[in-house]
């Protein structure tokens, strides 16, 4: 689909400051995985080889991003620093309201602290382990309306990530008055990275308008979803990737952003959106948590970084081949008989643990046991998606994700080609042995947002 001329994947840039990779050997692993508990949260990151932990807060910076560093104006309050980055997402948002925050979930908190509260529904295509964290703790319910191929991990489809709009109609028809918001997650990073076409987002917000209920887009992977709806939906194949960007936010009314995804910097983010009202309120919670609303727990710094790089990011090189290699860490787990949600994501790669370890049952969460015999066996870091984070305990009860999958993140510019390379080679051996992986049990666990601090044991 995005394939060019030429098999080998160029990254468009050149290496101007290097950092060593972290060497271990195998048994130096195993004691590093008992003593953090069988959670590769608790890894210290000098031991990881390869991080594919994330994509969030991991992008190498560009040198034009480190000499914006230097402008930053660190005034308390008005900073230039602030005018300049409200103009870049004015530009590229359409919307008049933009409060910086330290990271998206401040937006989420911010937003939620006073549209959310009990009885209150949010529908959302899917939300992100923290949206739905910052929803709840409101007291009101995350309900997720995904299409139903987006459960379909075997069939391809150019936009798996689109909200389901039946479902979404029967919701605000029947309780249209407790919805305070509906949220569209671009790309739809919990199911998969997919995309949402721009039919999607068009149908939602007609819906939405005639409900009378606003649209947030939780923008943290704007870029590549823009990227994707240019190779995949026909009328937008000769337009630029702002000009699709620009379009999607014009169908919303506001969004949430993590900048340390698109925005290529390593911790940033902001909440923007058109009602005055709603704003107000908003800063009125931002000064209590996050700072003065012209810098938003950030410094000048951050904003001069997260200014540039929201451009950066829009590049349609950059964005060719960050779509482009994600797809080549896919094809070659395939090659190897590596089960993988298909098709491959903007950001990840998601390996279907339910299907590659199919002797370990999802109360001893095979995803997890994936990803430590990964780090066990090439010093690879990576996460779980499945019963580790969404499984529920319902009076000692014990209730499984839908999904057992182990997500291969790729950061933003920081890996080239061999290291993908590396990591195919890895699971072609991993595959080799796959029934000797075991499963894991729970040891010790905090409610919510569980599977950053759960202690675990292999069974
Ligand atoms: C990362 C992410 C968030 C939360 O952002 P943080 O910067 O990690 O707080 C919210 N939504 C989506 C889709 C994300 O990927």
């Amino acid at each position: 689909m995005s394939k060019s001329a030429w098999n080998t994947i160029i990254e468009p840039f050149k290496i101007k400051s290097v950092e060593p990779l972290g060497f271990t050997d195998p048994k130096e692993r195993e004691e590093i995985l008992r003593q953090a508990h069988y959670n590769i949260f608790k890894i210290p990151a000098d031991k990881v080889l390869i991080d594919l932990l994330t994509d969030s807060g991991t992008a190498a910076m560009s040198a034009e991003q480190w000499g914006a560093l230097m402008r930053g104006d660190e005034s308390y309050a008005g900073a230039r620093s602030f005018f300049v980055f409200e103009k870049t997402v004015r530009d590229l948002t359409g919307y008049r309201e933009i409060l910086p925050v330290h990271q998206g979930r401040a937006a989420e908190r911010i937003l939620f602290g006073f549209v959310g509260g009990k009885g209150k529904v949010i529908p959302a295509n899917t939300h992100f382990d923290t949206t739905r964290a910052n929803v709840e703790v409101s007291g009101a319910e995350a309900l997720d309306l995904p299409v139903p191929e987006a459960w379909n991990f075997h069939t391809g489809g150019s936009f798996k990530g689109d909200m389901d709009c039946e479902a979404l109609e029967k919701v605000l028809k029947s309780k249209g008055k407790s919805v305070p918001l509906v949220i569209l997650t671009i790309t739809n990073n919990s199911l998969g990275g997919q995309p949402v076409s721009m039919k999607n987002i068009k149908e939602v917000s007609r819906i939405c308008k005639k409900y009378r209920v606003p649209l947030f887009l939780d923008a943290a992977r704007f870029a590549e979803n823009a990227y994707f709806i240019k190779l995949r939906e026909q009328c937008y194949a000769s337009k630029t990737p702002r000009a699709i960007a620009q379009e999607m936010f014009s169908h919303a009314d506001g969004c949430l952003m993590s900048a340390k995804k698109d925005g290529l910097v390593n911790m940033g983010g902001f909440l923007a959106m058109n009602d005055p009202h709603w704003a107000q309120k908003a800063r009125e919670i931002e000064i209590i948590g996050e700072g003065f609303p012209t810098y938003g727990g950030l410094a000048g710094r951050d904003l001069e970084a997260m200014s540039q790089g929201l451009q950066e990011v829009l590049d349609e090189e950059y964005l060719k081949y960050r779509i482009r290699s994600v797809e080549y860490l896919g094809e070659g787990l395939q090659e190897h008989g590596v089960p993988i949600v298909e098709p491959p994501g903007g950001h990840a790669v998601y390996v279907n643990a339910k299907e590659f370890l199919g002797h370990i049952p999802p109360e001893r969460f095979p995803a997890q046991a994936l990803v430590c015999a990964l780090y066990l066996e090439a010093g690879i870091r990576t996460v779980e998606i499945g019963s580790l984070m969404f499984g529920k305990r319902n009076n000692g009860k014990f209730i499984p994700a839908k999904m057992e999958l182990l997500r291969l993140a790729v950061p933003r510019r920081v890996y080239t080609q061999s290291h993908i390379d590396f990591v195919i080679e890895v699971f072609g051996r991993l595959a080799k042995k796959r029934e000797k992986i075991q499963g894991l049990k729970i040891v010790e666990a905090s409610p919510i947002l569980t599977h950053f601090t759960a202690k675990l044991a292999p069974v």
